[in-house]
């Protein structure tokens, strides 16, 4: 019988790894424990898990031995740390390995939406360009004032490209850091006042649910882009809906949601939007890098050696 439990959707490389490290028990998702036998779940100390549905108290107490939940991602939003805790559970996740690649998005997504790449890509395909002529002037992002919301591992990659780009780089976190000549905002509105763009790179989760508020989005502007990297949650995406339709919000440039993958609707209809399905980190070698940290700590844990990356 297994002693580790895998649950989620894994690459194939993954897959073929994590089977021959550990034959593990396999669950589509944190709502087929249940399903296990009694005996099978009395034998499972690790989770291996990947995803976005909620891993809680309740799949916890149904797992009485487990010592670890070791996630597959940096953001463990979904596993309720607090519970894990009072059960002496530990929990990983797999941070750094993956700040380029979220970075290099973040970018992208500012450049992307800036220049209009999808539309004009479009204009192009279409026959328009021969049809119509040239496509209608885009935005110079190069050298415009950005800030970054959180700058934690990945808030500084972004920053340092955007820095690379000319821009007047401007950042709030908690706590004023050491930068190079970046302007520190301890109150967010006052960032999103200062600058054109705004990159949402904040922690997810109950803490930062809605940090984003109305009043920021006003203070972005009609000209100002937002994009969000981090997670859907740390926006009120009412309000910055509502914003974008009547114009208040220049545009958005987003990878993440709430209730994704199925996204609010009313976002596919504004053409002030881009969208990119939650893929951050979605590279081959990326995502390599994080099934071997995931792999690392289950090993570690399993050996009774210190974890590499404990997030409690
Ligand atoms: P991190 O190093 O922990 O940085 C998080 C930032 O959030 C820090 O600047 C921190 O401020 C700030 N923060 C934390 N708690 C806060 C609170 N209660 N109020 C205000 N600010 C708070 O995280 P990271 O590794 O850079 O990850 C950043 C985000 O990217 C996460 O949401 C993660 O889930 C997401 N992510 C997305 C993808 C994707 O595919 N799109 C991939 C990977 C990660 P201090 O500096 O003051 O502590």
């Amino acid at each position: 019988m297994s002693d580790v439990l895998v649950i989620g959707s894994y690459a194939q490389n993954d897959v073929d790894a994590l089977n021959s490290t550990f034959n593990p028990t396999w669950c589509a998702a944190p709502a087929d424990i249940a399903s296990l036998e009694e005996s099978a779940r009395a034998g499972i100390k690790v989770v291996g898990f990947k995803g976005h549905v909620a891993f809680g108290a309740a799949e916890m107490d149904q797992l009485p031995n487990l010592e670890l939940v070791a996630n597959f991602g940096v953001g463990y939003d979904a596993i309720d740390t607090t519970a894990a805790s009072a059960r002496g559970i530990k929990v990983t996740n797999t941070p750094d390995v993956l700040n380029d690649d979220v970075a290099d998005l973040a970018v992208l997504l500012l450049l992307a939406h800036g220049r209009k790449f999808e539309q004009a890509s479009q204009w192009a395909r279409d026959g328009s360009w021969a049809a119509k002529g040239e496509y209608s002037l885009a935005r110079k992002i190069s050298g415009g004032k950005v800030g970054i919301l959180g700058l934690g591992r990945i808030g500084r990659e972004i920053a340092d490209r955007m820095a690379a780009f000319k821009m007047d780089v401007h950042y709030f976190a908690r706590s004023e850091k050491e930068t190079p000549n970046w302007t520190y905002h301890s109150d967010p509105v006052a960032l999103a006042a200062a600058v054109d763009y705004l990159v949402v790179a904040l922690v997810g989760g109950e803490e930062t649910k809605g940090f984003v508020s109305k009043e920021m989005l006003e203070a972005l502007g009609p000209r100002g882009i937002i994009v969000n990297i981090s997670r859907g949650t740390t926006i009120d995406e009412e309000a910055m809906i509502e914003a974008l339709t009547n114009g208040t919000l220049g545009g958005a440039a987003l990878d993440v949601f709430l209730n994704e993958p199925k996204i609010d609707e009313r976002l596919y209809a504004l053409d002030n939007v881009t969208i990119q399905p939650h893929q951050g980190s979605g590279t081959v070698e990326t995502r390599a890098d994080m099934g071997q940290l995931q792999r690392d700590n289950i090993s570690a844990q399993l050996a009774g050696a210190s974890l590499l990356t404990p997030v409690n």
